[in-house]
């Protein structure tokens, strides 16, 4: 066993999961791992043990663990001003919302902390739109969303949710969703026919559900047919953006720009949290002052974070990374000739493993295995391991990773 590393807190991975245990809500199921420090691809233990990171914080880790530059920038600003509230101006924000809306090609960002914030927002939003622009009687707004989505966990966006573990118990919900099956334009141009429709909000390709990756042509068509039923196409790229899928956006694949954007996880590198979302005037200035906010929302900490964090995306060619480091993996993942692996898909650094079960061993199993042979990855939906390790890797780490990757489900042989 490798020496124990010192650590802030001095406590060793037993003690530190002991307390989370007595002491923190059990919503969680995390891998029997503690990590107390990060570099890049890499996170540290404790005791000293090494670990490929191949989840990213679920992409926010998109820059790398503690990339120096963000790190920098953090650490400036902390140390002037950190938080004022939109009571007053700062001199951070309006720089932040100038780089970000010219780097996308928005009129307009609206800044905000978790992802679900930013989904609520985007729902204000196109509510507030179909209202006031599009002429939909008071209270009859309606959006439509997919089965499989993930747009986070508030009870607003649960209601949105066709997962019972995200839904069910938590009622009652939010009126005003409709959903329709995922990949399928025929099912979204019936559901469009409804004149109380607002909005189609969407994930280009759905992570939580297991990185489902839709047709080409899927983002296409969906542009088609909102323009065509003056819909508001809003993309949640909270997860597929900011260079995850090969491009700066997922929706880059297919050249199309949504009416709504939102994003958030990367946003900071991982650092802090911060969320947007992207509009043009006719939608963002629906909303007057004093009808949605945050007390942290825009503060300067987040804003010269979130530029810098995409400004390292951009300096380092991240997306072209991403790409290039996710054709290589996926290669070589298909290449393994293994009786639990029944499928891999995924889009530049975005990929995922359907496991088939064997002798009673599951995707944790396999996980469980991949952490002890120093690489981390977490199941979702019980059957799928997602591998998203940040955008930095070299070819010579994919390589590595694969390796462990091969030889960890060998021993389930
Ligand atoms: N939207 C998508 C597509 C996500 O994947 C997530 C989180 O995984 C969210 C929204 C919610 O983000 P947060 O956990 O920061 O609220």
């Amino acid at each position: 066993m490798a020496s124990t590393t010192e650590t802030p807190t001095g406590l060793s991975s037993t003690e530190a999961m002991a307390l989370e245990a007595r002491f923190g809500a059990h919503n969680y199921h995390p891998l029997p791992v503690v990590l107390t420090r990060g570099e890049g691809v890499f996170l540290w233990d404790p005791e000293g043990r090494r670990y490929f990171d191949f989840l990213s914080a679920y992409s926010a880790v998109n820059q790398g663990h503690c990339h120096p530059k963000i790190v920098a920038t953090m650490v400036d600003q902390a140390g002037r001003l950190a938080l004022t509230s939109r009571a007053f101006y700062n001199d951070a924000l309006g720089l932040f919302e100038k780089h970000i809306t010219e780097l996308f090609g928005y009129d307009k960002v609206l800044p905000m902390n978790a992802g679900a914030e930013g989904v609520e927002t985007a729902l204000k939003l196109a509510r507030r739109w179909g209202y006031r622009v599009k002429g939909i009687p008071d209270n009859e707004a309606k959006v439509v969303v997919c089965e499989g989505n993930f747009h986070g966990r508030t009870i607003t966006v649960i209601s949105a949710s066709s997962d019972p573990d995200s839904y069910a118990g938590f009622g009652p919900h939010t009126p005003g969703f409709v959903k329709i099956p995922y990949d399928d334009l025929a099912a979204l141009e019936a559901a469009l026919d409804d004149p109380a429709v607002c909005a189609f909000l969407v994930e280009p390709i759905q992570g939580e559900a297991g990185v489902m990756v839709p047709r080409d042509g899927y983002l296409k068509g969906v542009r088609e047919l909102c323009t065509r039923s003056r819909v508001l196409f809003v993309a949640d790229e909270v997860q597929t953006g900011l260079a995850r899928t090969g491009r700066m956006l997922a929706c880059d694949h297919e050249d199309v720009r949504p009416d709504v954007l939102i994003l958030g996880k990367a946003l900071s590198g991982g650092m802090y949290p911060v969320s947007a979302v992207l509009a043009d005037d006719d939608i963002m200035l629906t909303i007057n002052p004093g009808e949605h906010g945050s007390t942290f929302g825009g503060n300067p900490l987040a804003a010269r974070v979130a530029v810098a964090a995409l400004e390292v995306l951009r300096e380092e060619s991240l997306a072209d990374n991403a790409e290039r480091m996710g054709a290589i993996f996926r290669s070589e993942l298909q290449a393994i000739d293994h009786p639990m692996i029944d499928l891999v898909r995924g889009k530049g650094l975005l990929n995922a493993v359907v496991v088939r079960p064997k002798d009673g061993k599951t995707a944790w199993d396999v996980c469980v295995k991949l952490k002890d042979s120093g690489l981390l990855a977490k199941p979702t939906h019980d059957h799928i391991i997602r591998f998203a390790p940040p955008l930095v890797i070299t070819e010579a780490q994919v390589r590595e990773g694969i390796e462990i990757i091969k030889q960890s489900f060998a021993t389930f042989s």
